[in-house]
């Protein structure tokens, strides 16, 4: 199947882990602390909550704070995790291992910044998690309405709203992975009774490492969780193919185009944010395209008047071409566009057609080489003929 990771390192290991009475969250709160507690773990990066609202991955070192404010299934999400440890370059250091917990587009993404060589997972390890959909964290500060441990143990039990929560991220409504692709350590609720039970899956010698401590009862996959996820999947694919033929009506065509990134202000939030957007030095903020006023005075002459900011649909194209085969589809981007240009579906449209190309699925497997350095002499042979 299409979405089923390609390499797996070691025989798997899969089971139910029995939640404990305060919970799912503070079931995996515990293991955490835990882990930290017996040293198996340096660090853990993981989901957390303030009272101020701030929703954001918390690098934690001590297993009581661990305790008391990590938030493992968080719904809320602000940046992309994978931009974090990209940002913070980790790279091996003896006897340093940090769990990242890391929903399944997060997960795609640190696979993708891998092959660009931009992280090394050595000191790593990936705890990926199921990912029904998330909040902006504005709108999910407005939905809570009391502790957010409770909201999120809620969350995790209510599972038959997650089709029809019209206040998930533009990306989420049409997010076809909500189980991780590539991890160590997977931890699952969908399709299971989250308050008896949560799913476990290892896949890796790191992932057996920590997997062996959780007290795991090895079954199947239950029928329940696999019936829900074929469904949801179902679904999610169908609403994402409504979404593009919107979009089709829209921008398709380059002066719909035009008319479609017409507000952008060319602040590149959309870039900055974007976990795979991976150049240190981007051309479209380089001196390169700084012009003197007699310059732009001459070249406006052409035209007698030219927008400004000018080159915003280049910039937009040019992005396009350098993420589509590495796009994850996590829509950040659009989160982050003060003028809300849909840049969630235009990316799904774009990147899912680049990637089928390839024959290739962003984040599905550290063994799948990148399409722009693979140079197929039979490739693409119906262009020009
Ligand atoms: S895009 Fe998918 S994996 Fe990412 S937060 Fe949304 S539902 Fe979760
Ligand atoms: S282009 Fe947008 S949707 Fe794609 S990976 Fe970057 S931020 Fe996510
Ligand atoms: S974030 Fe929005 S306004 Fe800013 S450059 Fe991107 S599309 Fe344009």
């Amino acid at each position: 199947m299409e979405n089923e990771p390609k390499m797996r390192s070691v025989e798997e290991q899969k089971g139910r882990l029995p939640v404990a009475s305060g919970g799912p969250v503070a079931t995996i709160k515990e293991v955490c602390a835990q882990w930290l507690e017996q040293g198996i773990l340096s660090g853990i990066m993981m989901p957390a909550y303030s009272i101020k609202g701030v929703a954001a991955p918390v690098l934690f070192t001590d297993p009581q704070i661990v305790r008391q404010s990590g938030v493992p299934f968080l719904p809320a999400m602000g940046v992309n995790t994978a931009s974090v440890v990209d940002e913070m370059r980790f790279s091996p250091a003896p006897g340093v291992k940090v769990g990242v917990f890391l929903r399944p587009c997060e997960a795609r993404a640190v696979v993708e910044l891998v092959k660009l060589q931009q992280v090394v997972l050595d000191g790593l390890v990936l705890i990926g998690v199921d990912c029904p959909g998330t909040y902006r964290t504005a709108d999910f500060s407005e939905l809570l309405d009391g502790a957010v441990v409770d909201f999120v143990n809620r969350f995790l039990q209510d599972q038959a709203r997650y089709l029809n929560d019209e206040r998930f991220r533009t990306a989420c409504a049409m997010c076809e992975y909500p189980t991780p692709l590539v991890c160590d350590l997977h931890i699952g609720f969908l399709g299971m009774n989250p308050g008896e039970a949560l799913w476990v899956e290892s896949r890796s010698e790191k992932g057996a490492e920590l997997y062996k401590t959780m007290n795991v009862e090895p079954v199947p996959v239950p029928e329940s969780r696999q019936l829900f996820l074929k469904d949801f999947r179902a679904q999610r694919q169908s609403r994402a193919e409504e979404r593009i033929k919107e979009l089709d009506a829209k921008a398709l065509g380059p002066e719909n185009l035009v008319k479609y990134f017409a507000a952008c202000l060319n602040c590149h939030n959309c870039m900055k944010v974007c976990p795979v957007c991976y150049c240190r030095e981007c051309f479209f903020e380089s001196e390169a395209l700084e012009r003197e006023l007699d310059e732009v005075v001459r070249i406006t002459r052409h035209k007698g008047g030219m927008r400004l900011p000018q080159g915003t649909l280049l910039f937009h194209i040019t992005r396009m071409n350098h993420m589509m085969t590495s796009c994850v589809q996590c829509g950040i981007c659009e989160d982050s566009c003060p003028v809300k240009i849909g840049l969630s579906v235009l990316f799904k449209k774009v990147s899912r057609n680049a990637q089928k190309e390839f024959d290739y699925l962003s984040g599905r497997s550290l063994d799948e080489p990148l399409p722009l350095v693979t140079f197929r002499e039979d490739e693409f042979r119906t262009i020009g003929e």
